[in-house]
């Protein structure tokens, strides 16, 4: 099969999130199944491991021909092509201190074109990829491609077999635009309806209705968008019915306790006592906190983002730190939440740290020596840190949003099963409970806590799992 994942971010070449991670990984994991699979990306900047492909296209838009350029790069048996255009180099991916850059929809329709014309333009050490493809697109950004497929190509008899599918990451983000923005597109006003939303135009919604499959990061998501958490497109999701899925993310092997470089002991399933002991130990040591292996440590890392929902754990401080614990939290964004992390540190100096930045190793660590991790999202696609946290068996306390209830199970005394807590209400007291339960079993209960440790660890996350559930998708999304 001949993939093309198009995308505004491709890590590691570009990431602000969630979408960057998935467009890196998954299509490793398509590779190492055997199919042929090509990312288009824009180049942001000059990378040091790509190279000109000496190929030009010239894309009619917003009244103009553009000329653009295309790099190529392979790695992991994943070739990789930036377009290269001047409206790409700029200090944002989509803007700056000033907000969203003005002319987004046309920075992303030109990606969307270039990426269907790089198909049968742009050689892959030797053949171009070819007319029979599957495009994925992903989020609002490329949400015009499909629609270009159908107002501009197949007409003329081109990419006939063509699949289009869009993965949704977060719904929340929807390119909204003025209505008269449509003609610059070049497509015919007949597919206005398509882009049409409350008289404003909106990529995310064009995708929604024109992709032939449509892939939301989580199943339970996959459900939510169609009910309540679709941010104004449930009736068109849930219009799609069979033709929505949902596929769980995986989690990248760099967050593997057996092999992570960044944390003090490495461990797996076998000595996870030890080792996270140890790491414990490290963390606390490094953080200057009392050095008391028996003592709960709850931690989080989060976008302070009003998604995250780290309010919730702000409301609940009082009654968590009444408790014998400690809490670690490492997070950027709001200045709101950066100053209570401030003032928490001052407020209990023997049993918080706040870190404020944005700090990957320090993630690490913090999944490794945490007993238990919180995890309060207002809504959440698929969310990785729980994920993470299961693998380091650092047990999850979640709000029963999204990917969360996908992933993490309320442990049942009774039955012995479970991975964590899921509080079904975003609320002070539904975080409270579910952390009085796992502070209750944490100390009380260690056979219990092992069990809970170990089914998380058990688990499998791996992207070869989700690799193969895309690759049926894209197979039905042919025409
Ligand atoms: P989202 O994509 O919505 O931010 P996810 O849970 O899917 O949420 O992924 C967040 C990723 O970003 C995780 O890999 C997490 O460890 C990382 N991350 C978030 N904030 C920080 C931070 N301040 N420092 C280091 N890593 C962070």
């Amino acid at each position: 099969m001949n993939i093309a994942v198009v995308s505004a971010e491709v890590a590691p070449w570009s990431k602000t999130g969630g979408l960057g991670d998935v467009c890196g990984a998954l299509p490793r994991a398509l590779a190492a199944l055997g199919e042929r699979v090509l990312t288009i990306a824009p180049r942001y900047k000059a990378y040091p491991d790509a190279w000109d492909t000496g190929v030009r296209a010239r894309i009619y838009l917003f009244g103009q021909t553009h000329e653009v350029g295309y790099f190529h790069a392979e790695t992991d048996g994943v070739h990789h092509l930036f377009v290269d255009h001047p409206s790409f180099h700029r200090a944002g991916i989509y803007g700056d201190s000033y907000g969203a850059y003005g002319d987004n929809l046309f920075r992303f329709a030109l990606l969307s074109r270039a990426a269907i014309e790089a198909c049968t333009r742009v050689p892959l050490n030797g053949e171009p990829l070819g007319e029979d493809v599957i495009f994925h697109a992903n989020d609002w950004h490329t949400g015009v491609l499909p629609l270009y497929l159908e107002a501009l190509y197949r007409p003329a008899g081109r990419f006939s077999r063509a699949g289009t599918v869009l993965g949704i990451h977060n719904a929340g983000h929807q390119g909204t635009t003025a209505a008269h923005e449509f003609a610059g597109l070049d497509v015919s006003a007949r597919w206005w309806p398509a882009a049409d939303f409350d008289g404003r135009l909106n990529p995310l919604k064009c995708g929604a209705t024109l992709a032939r499959k449509i892939i939301a990061v989580s199943p339970n998501y996959a459900r939510e968008i169609t009910r309540d958490l679709g941010f104004g497109l449930e009736g068109i999701f849930s219009s799609r019915g069979r033709d929505l899925f949902g596929i769980l993310n995986g989690v990248d092997d760099a967050w593997d306790p057996r092999t992570d470089k960044h944390l003090e002991q490495t461990y797996g399933i076998e000595d996870v006592a030890e080792g996270k002991r140890a790491n414990k130990a490290a963390l606390q040591r490094e953080l200057g906190l009392p050095a008391r292996p028996d003592v709960p440590m709850l931690g989080l890392v989060a976008r302070l983002d009003h998604q995250k929902g780290v309010d919730l754990v702000q409301a609940a401080a009082p009654w968590l730190l009444r408790h014998d614990v400690q809490l670690v939290m490492l997070g950027s964004g709001s200045s709101a939440l950066e100053g209570w992390f401030r003032e928490a540190e001052r407020t209990w100096p023997d049993k918080v740290r706040g870190w404020v930045g944005f700090n990957e190793r320090l993630a690490h660590r913090i999944e490794a020596g945490a007993d238990i991790f919180l995890m309060p999202s207002r809504f959440e696609p698929c969310g990785l840190n729980q994920m993470y946290s299961m693998r380091y068996g650092t047990v999850p306390v979640v709000h029963a949003t999204g990917g969360l209830v996908d992933t993490v199970e309320t442990f049942d005394p009774l039955e012995d099963r479970g991975t964590g807590w899921a509080f079904p209400t975003f609320s002070v007291e539904g975080l409270v409970e579910a952390m009085g339960w796992a502070l209750y079993t944490f100390r009380g209960h260690k056979d219990a806590w092992r069990g809970i440790q170990r089914r998380g660890m058990e688990r499998d996350f791996s992207w070869d799992r989700s690799a193969r559930l895309y690759r049926d998708a894209y197979e039905a999304s042919r025409p």
